[in-house]
This record gives structure tokens, sequence and C-alpha cells, in this order.
């Protein structure tokens, strides 16, 4: 099968839109997380999101905030500001929606999770000590996460005590090899400098990983959340990837 590897959207319609095409047909799409937050496209990003075909789909941390699942309170003032104001927007069915999806989720040879297997929702995996130890919390030989929106892998071979992390060449189909840890970055919002979506192709009977990027019109994006009032730091970002 080959599925399509998405996390951490942000309402960003545009960036998803512009994954969606450039990834062309796959047999099945596993999200994993932050479908909103950030961005102006909630209800349409979680729209697109909830109807596509063979879907699996996690709950992030700015879902779970957006669903009142979670105290805001460690969230930065800008990060509580867009959670309230996609609060204030979000129909009662893509609450719901939001509301039903699960932090981790394993199926066959892979484990999901939005932030890290140890903490499924809030942990991030940066460095490879971090890393190293989630390789406990999980038994598949692979473990797909997002939530740090880099485009990373932190790989650890039998007798090894410390993953090595490293970042995959960009349009070149890597050859997967157990275990690793695999983050295919940010659709709607990068942070590794690229402002282009990120994602990734995940080859489950050949046991590649094919990372991506994709330009998208940042713009109109921009455009929107100026509309919206949404915080200009937010909109900034979205031009550098940072
Ligand atoms: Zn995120």
């Amino acid at each position: 099968m080959r599925i399509l590897i998405i996390s951490d959207i942000h309402a960003n319609l545009s960036a998803l839109v512009a994954v969606l095409s450039d990834a062309g047909e796959v047999d099945a799409v596993w999200c994993l997380g932050d479908l909103v937050g950030y961005g102006p496209d909630p209800n349409e990003c979680v729209e697109r999101i909830r109807h596509l075909p063979n879907l699996v789909c996690l709950i992030g941390n700015h879902d779970a905030a957006a669903a009142n699942s979670i105290d805001i309170a460690s969230f930065n003032d800008e990060a509580r500001l867009a959670v309230l104001w996609t609060q204030s927007v979000l129909s009662q069915s893509n609450l719901e929606y939001l509301q039903g999806l699960e932090p981790e989720k394993t199926l066959d040879s892979v484990t999901l999770a939005h932030g890290s297997p140890r903490q499924p929702i809030w942990e991030y995996l940066l460095d490879t000590r971090t890393a190293s130890q989630n390789f406990e919390f999980f038994d598949t030989p692979y473990c797909f996460v997002g939530h740090s929106h880099l485009p990373v892998i932190f790989q650890m071979q039998d007798g090894q005590k410390n993953a090595d992390l490293f970042i995959p060449k960009l349009e070149s189909t890597l050859e997967m090899s157990p275990r690793a840890i695999l983050n295919p970055g940010s659709v709607g919002q990068p942070r590794d400098r690229d402002p282009r979506a990120s994602y990734a192709i995940y080859d489950s009977d050949a046991q590649t990983w094919l990372y991506q990027r994709v330009q998208y019109d940042i713009p109109s994006v921009q455009t929107r959340m100026r509309a919206k009032n949404l915080p200009q730091r937010h909109i900034n970002r979205l031009s550098t990837g940072w």
C-alpha cells in the first residue's frame, strides 16, 4: 500500500490541498494530528481530512485544546489566542469529530503517535537522547510521529544504545530498516526554515519512506489570517518556515 503520511496541518487549507494533489493517488492517509490551531481554515481542514478514504487520524495537542479536552495554560499567549479563535468558529460536528480522535494507534508494523510513544500528546522528539528513551515505549518496528514540525528520522539498530538522527534526502526513496521513529514534517507550519509544505509517502509493501516538499500559495493564507485578526507572528512565520 502507498500511504500518505501527514501531520500538523494547522488549519492551513492551501498547504493541505497542495500536499493532497502532489501526493497523487494513494491507498490510505495516516494523519498524525494537529489538524487545527494557528491557521485560518480549521473547519475546511477538518472537513477535507475527515472525508478522505481509508483515513487513520490522530488527535494532536492543538486539536485537544480546541476540543476543550486539555488545559491550555501551557500554551503561549499567541497560541492561546489562536485556540480561542478556533473554538469560536469550529462547527459542532467538526468539534465532535476532533473529540472522538485518539492520540495513539498501532497498525501492523507501525505505531502512530502525535508527539511521542511515551507521551503521545505532548512530548517533542527533538534530540537523540529523548528519542532513544522512547524506543521502549512501542513494540513495532516503526513509529511515526509529528508535533515537532521537523522532517527527521531517529534510527536505532539492534545493539545500539543511542539512536542516530538524520534528515532524509528530499525526493529520494529511502529503504527503511528497523527500528526507527520517523517524522514527515509539517504540512501547514514547517519549522525547519523551508516554508514549503512537508509530507511523506510510506510504502508498506516495499518498506520505503519518501520525503517530499511542495510549494503552495503562502500569501493567500496570510491574507485570510489577517482578515481573521490572527497573531502577526504566526502570519510571518509561514513565509520563513520557522
Ligand atoms: Zn503542531
